[in-house]
């Protein structure tokens, strides 16, 4: 796997395995291309590791990129697509100004059916890994699920 200049992995603070910038990045730079497998949501998918691009179609992330955490207070976006000749693409994007150091985070937004808690640890933490518009939905389907351990908690 070829390394990607300005990035590296690192054991995270947030979960597992993170990634961090080497050096500086401005506001709206391109950190990277993302190299990945389209994959649609017919197949299993291990959704720590895919990207939605567009419809049902996902980014299998294969790079160090695979690696960047969620938060939901994120520092970059991964804008992709599908092209017409059927190749996906992606980018990750600065939010904001990045410093050396910093770790890398995406909202991974996912949607309500793959909803996970979240320990990000963000002030503005919505407590689970989702889209804001699905949040709603994934928190009625956890309250009528079998996982209880919220009383006392
Ligand atoms: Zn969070």
């Amino acid at each position: 796997m070829p390394s990607i200049a300005g990035l590296r992995v690192i054991r995270s603070s947030i979960h597992g395995y993170g990634v961090i910038a080497t050096r500086d990045f401005r506001a709206d730079e391109v950190i990277t291309e993302v190299d990945g497998i389209l994959v649609d949501t017919e197949e299993p998918l291990d959704d720590r590791y895919v990207v939605w691009l567009v419809d049902d179609w996902y980014l299998d992330m294969l790079d160090q990129t695979r690696w960047i955490n969620h938060s939901c207070e994120p520092n970059v976006w991964v804008d992709g697509g599908v092209r017409e000749d059927g190749q996906p693409w992606a980018h990750v994007v600065a939010l904001r100004d990045i410093r050396a150091g910093e770790e890398l985070s995406y909202d991974y937004a996912f949607p309500a059916q793959f909803a996970e808690r979240c320990f990000c640890g963000a002030s503005q933490c919505r407590g689970w890994i989702v889209d804001p518009d699905e949040l709603e939905r994934a928190k009625a389907a956890a309250g009528n699920g079998s996982s209880g351990n919220v009383a006392g908690s």
